[in-house]
């Protein structure tokens, strides 16, 4: 799909720029960017209650280690007129199962902002029998602009259960789920948005199961159904990630585009707004293009990872990458102004990330090619900085990309790597085994 058929919210650049005008980036001192992402720790004992084989952090470290109160009490003194949008989600974490989550919506409506919600959609319809939580999520939703996304990913509890690698029916009950929060809608005559976002595989994009979903979806009354490719997950070396584009993306892509266009949506104005977005998106190649150099995404967002650190954006939100850490869940605004002012920075490469076994998400991919094509005079002050990976060579969750230089590292730290001696590790809380929890909900 072109960009000027997408919907408004899907056009990153233009929403970057109206809210900081292309002259101020890199020029001004300080912006605060346009959204805070904050990836709640789940329930701090599971990063999430599924297990899909596209998990963007599952290969990585996934610590949950945020203090939610803390991080409550800095936006209580970041205070309004500050950032237009608070995102919740997760780089592996279902923020639904976090105890804090309705505390979040409530703070960041008494802050005037907008918010955004990622889930999998699995705790709808218990925690609405539970304390009402859709009526009041709905009660909360001012404008379009609050919305709830829930990727949901299969069009039956089959494909559902192979696509997120569990062995129980959790479909039905997050198709009831959103059923609840249409409703809830249309009672209070509220006007937030609620989207599904649909990734395809093997499992659940037959004809008929496609069919069937998009009907469901028009008939519950969605307001809008987005089809993808999944991601190749991040931690995987270049040449990985290119392999996959090739065997998956490009053969997938030619068709799926054949198989859905029929089925897409042909205006803005229809009900749901179906729409297919193809992995051209999220190539890998166009991060290695040698004018993608600046990274502008860091006046579009900033990211509070489920770790408890501040990082550059939510793309590399684990501690497994390191480099991209901006400092600890500050105390203070001061300080979290200070972390945000360092990552707005004309030096910083994309390719640091890419060559650390990061890629930038869909919307970064977007803004950092509009705006290094528009910079391209001024945009050789990036440098590329090297980094390198520490701990287990075989433990992808245990490794870190760090700073080779140890004074660019966030906090100074060596490895055994430079100096031959092994530090003190840091006590991240992290999840309890998967497998633990599946057994127990099977057995429910
Ligand atoms: S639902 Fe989301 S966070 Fe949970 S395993 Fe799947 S991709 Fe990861
Ligand atoms: S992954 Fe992309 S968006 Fe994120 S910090 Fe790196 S270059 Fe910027």
């Amino acid at each position: 799909m072109s960009k000027k058929d997408r919907l408004d919210n899907y056009n990153y650049m233009k929403n970057l720029t109206d809210w900081v005008p292309k002259e101020d980036i890199f020029k001004k001192d300080f912006v605060w960017p346009r959204q805070m992402e904050i990836h709640l720790p789940s329930n701090k004992e599971i990063a999430c209650d599924f297990h899909c084989f596209y998990c963007q952090g599952s290969k990585l470290d996934m610590s949950l280690g945020m203090d939610e109160k803390k991080a409550l009490k800095l936006m209580e003194e970041i205070g309004p007129n500050t950032f237009e949008y608070y995102v919740y989600g997760g780089a592996y974490t279902e923020p639904l199962l976090n105890p804090y989550f309705m505390d979040f919506m409530r703070l960041t409506k008494k802050l005037k902002a907008h918010f955004g919600i990622h889930s999998n959609g699995s705790q709808l319809k218990k925690l609405q029998e539970k304390n009402g939580f859709c009526t009041e999520l709905v009660s909360l939703m001012e404008s379009k602009y609050d919305y709830y996304s829930c990727s949901l990913d299969g069009g039956s509890p089959e494909s559902h259960m192979k696509t997120k690698n569990i062995k129980y029916d959790a479909w039905t009950d997050i198709i009831e789920g959103l059923k609840i929060l249409v409703s809830e809608r249309e009672k209070q005559k509220s006007k937030g948005s609620i989207r599904v976002a649909y990734l395809l595989d093997k499992w659940n994009s037959g004809i008929e199961e496609l069919t069937n979903f998009i009907n469901l979806m028009k008939e519950i009354k969605v307001d809008s159904l987005r089809f993808s490719i999944p991601y190749a997950q991040y931690g995987n070396e270049i040449e990985k990630v290119q392999n996959y584009k090739q065997k998956i993306e490009i053969k997938e892509h030619l068709h799926f585009k054949k198989l859905l266009e029929p089925l897409m949506s042909k205006s803005k104005d229809e009900k749901p707004f179906i729409f297919y977005f193809a992995p051209v998106n999220q190539d890998i190649d166009r991060m290695l293009d040698e004018n993608y150099k600046q990274c502008a995404y860091t006046y579009y967002q900033t990211t509070m990872g489920s770790s408890g650190h501040i990082y550059r954006c939510s793309s590399i939100a684990t501690p497994s990458f390191d480099y991209g850490i901006l400092g600890k869940q500050p105390e203070t605004v001061e300080e979290f102004k200070e972390m945000i002012r360092v990552s707005q920075d004309k030096e910083f490469h994309c390719h640091t990330c890419i060559h650390s076994t990061a890629r930038c998400n869909r919307m970064a991919l977007e803004i950092n090619t509009e705006w290094n094509a528009y910079n391209k005079e001024n945009n050789y002050t990036a440098k590329r900085d090297s980094t390198m990976a520490v701990g287990p060579k075989k433990k992808r969750d245990e490794q870190k990309h760090v700073y080779s230089e140890i004074d660019k590292r966030w906090n100074k730290k060596e490895y055994i790597e430079d100096t031959g001696s092994i530090m003190d590790e840091e006590n991240f809380r992290t999840p309890k085994s998967f497998q633990a929890y599946q057994a127990n909900n099977t057995k429910k």
